[in-house]
């Protein structure tokens, strides 16, 4: 008989485990003790379940980097007792947090599946229990041969399954809040589960799986519109200490021409900050050279974030600071992908 998986259930917190505060009528975290309560079936499911939750469960937009070191640590603490990991955060910054935790696994070989939901678990209409069911199943897939299916970070919602550093949350109220512009669902859920098993990473059990844990928050992300000041840009690159830009971009990466706005990113360069070229369209690529207006950024050594979404370039950013790597070497390894981020 072969041994069930077993899967290691972590929740932090977000709406899925919320219930609403009466007097304020605003919803509050809860413990995950209601969690489990509300959904029996979990008990059906051909795995064995174990859980763990942060002592006091977040909102998510109170994530920060200490909570993703947490969420890393649990992982690596049962690392080679479980077959698959699902991490239950808040929506609203579960793109950036499973960017980050896909960074900071090096040679994952496991799935590590986040989900949560846009109505709490206890209420009628909920979509928590589909999303936390089917997460769970995905984590517990195997090939005939016994291995998993999914070897990498991955983020379930609505039906599909998405490369976790690929996804924004783009709707605050729909039930499919999450999309994945520039690269196809990995799995899709309808009356099979079907993987698509040319999308997903290949993972190499012969290398060993590594926990990096330095992260650099000394980050800025400064988003051009129309008419934006120097006086505004001067000040966003003149923060003592500020070590890399995620400077968000028009269309394929263009910006403005002016002889100012140039020059300031020149000197920041020249203070050894990393400026990344990521477009604000939420599906297509950068590619300076392409227009007049991306030209002189490629002259001047910006980094070309290609069709990297901001939430993973600001993850990706983060731990390649970290690394504190050579100037050459960041510029390679930004430029290309190190959890299949890019193409
Ligand atoms: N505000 C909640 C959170 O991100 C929303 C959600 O869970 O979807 O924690």
């Amino acid at each position: 008989m072969t041994k069930k998986t077993e899967i290691l259930l972590i929740y932090t917190g977000g709406t899925i485990g919320m219930v609403k505060d009466y007097k304020s009528n605003a919803l509050k975290t809860f413990n995950f003790n209601h969690l489990y309560k509300n959904i029996p079936e979990l008990k059906q499911l051909d795995c064995t379940i174990e859980t763990v939750s942060f002592d006091e469960p977040i909102d998510s937009s109170n994530m920060n980097v200490k909570y993703w070191i947490d969420i890393l640590e649990i992982i690596e603490k049962y690392y080679n007792l479980k077959d698959g990991f699902v991490v239950l955060t808040g929506s609203d910054t579960m793109a950036y947090t499973s960017s980050a935790i896909s960074f900071m696994i090096e040679n994952l070989t496991k799935p590590v599946i986040f989900t949560g939901s846009q109505l709490p678990i206890g209420d009628l209409r909920t979509d928590a229990k589909e999303n936390l069911i089917t997460a769970i199943q995905i984590a517990s897939a195997r090939k005939n041969n016994d291995e998993a299916i999914v070897t990498e970070v991955g983020l379930y919602f609505e039906y599909k399954l998405y490369r976790a550093n690929r996804t924004t949350k783009i709707n605050a109220e729909q039930f499919e809040a999450f999309t994945s512009a520039n690269y196809p669902a990995i799995a899709e859920s309808g009356v099979h589960l079907k993987f698509n098993t040319s999308f997903l990473l290949k993972s190499d059990i012969n290398k060993k799986t590594l926990f990096r844990k330095k992260l650099n928050e000394n980050i800025v992300i400064l988003k051009l519109f129309p008419s934006i000041t120097k006086q505004v840009v001067q000040g966003i690159l003149e923060i003592p200490n500020l070590k890399g830009v995620i400077l968000e971009t028009y269309g394929s990466g263009n910006a403005p021409t002016e002889e100012w706005f140039i020059r300031l990113l020149q000197e920041a360069i020249h203070k050894k900050i990393y400026i990344v070229d990521v477009t604000q369209c939420v599906g297509g690529s950068v590619i300076l050279g392409q227009y007049e207006t991306s030209l002189q950024l490629q002259k001047i050594g910006l980094i070309n974030g290609k069709n990297i979404t901001t939430e993973s370039a600001i993850a990706k950013m983060m731990y390649l600071l970290g690394e504190n790597i050579d100037k050459t070497d960041f510029k390679k390894h930004f430029e290309s992908p190190l959890r299949g981020e890019m193409n």
